[in-house]
């Protein structure tokens, strides 16, 4: 996937006009909050990811995806969150997890915080499995409590792109950890924190009542490693981070029509 119509990639959109979260000031935010432009979050966790990738490997890679798309959508991008609900990878050394309740309620806080201020939408750009269903439920308790709408991005298109770019099959239906595409990516996004020299593939044996029956990942997998990371290369993570861009891109699209439609102009001082 490279030629004409790819997204530009990280250098490009770090120059592209959008409110950088870590550096703006309350009156350019005031600004945007006041025109009703996008808001992109990205959250992200701290986890083992085997002997080669970081324990930030889910906030680097939710941070690169949603970089491109606050470039494209010119949107405030927020300062990433950098741990999330990660329990079935607690029994790792260095994983920190958040509990389901604290991620719900740092979303519906944020979200809290955002509305007094006229915001009536957020985008979250997520990356961490376990942070799926508090996100979910935390966007359900936001448009009720205060009238915000939250799309909750989590790798679109990811299984199709994945089949189309990598060579290794992943170690379990829509499983993907540690392996080609998560090492592709940060080879792409932070390659100085990739040590290739430690990768090496694990093909655990997932017991019959995998996922029904919660199971910590440690009891599985030696190493971490769910799958080959071994024929992983920053083109392959470009690639897929220009499919996945792609994606979320439409997603947003539709979001922001539907939204614009449905929810009251922000509110101006008299
Ligand atoms: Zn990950």
């Amino acid at each position: 996937m490279t030629g004409d119509g790819v997204d530009k990639g990280a250098e490009q959109a770090r120059d592209a006009p959008f409110p950088d979260g870590e550096r703006i000031g309350w009156q350019q935010a005031r600004d945007h909050l006041t025109a009703g432009k996008p808001i992109i979050l990205p959250w992200g966790a701290y986890e083992q990811h085997g002997p080669h990738l970081p324990l930030a490997t889910d906030t680097a890679m939710a941070a690169e995806l949603a970089l491109r798309l606050a470039a494209r959508f010119g949107a405030w991008l927020l300062p990433a969150i950098g741990y999330g609900e990660t329990a079935n990878n607690a029994g790792f050394p260095g994983t920190l997890s958040l509990s389901f309740d604290t991620v719900r309620a740092i979303l519906l806080d944020l979200c809290a915080a955002l509305a007094r201020h006229g915001a009536r939408r957020l985008i979250v750009v997520n990356g961490d499995f376990g942070n799926q269903a508090p996100l979910k439920l935390a966007a359900r308790q936001a448009r009720q409590q205060c009238d915000v709408s939250v799309l909750i991005v989590d790798y679109p298109g990811l299984e199709q792109a994945a089949a189309e770019v990598l060579e290794t099959r992943p170690a379990a239906p829509g499983f993907y950890h540690a392996d080609e595409f998560e090492t592709s990516v940060m080879l792409a996004a932070a390659p100085d924190s990739v040590r290739m020299d430690r990768a090496a593939p694990e093909y655990p044996r997932f017991p019959p009542t995998y996922p029904a029956l919660f199971a910590e990942l440690d009891t599985i997998s030696a190493s971490g490693v769910f799958g080959d990371p071994r024929p992983a290369s920053a083109e392959k993570g470009r690639a897929l981070l220009d499919a996945l861009t792609r994606q979320a891109a439409t997603l947003i699209t539709e979001f922001l029509a539907e939204t614009n439609q449905t929810t009251s102009p922000p509110r101006r001082p008299e």
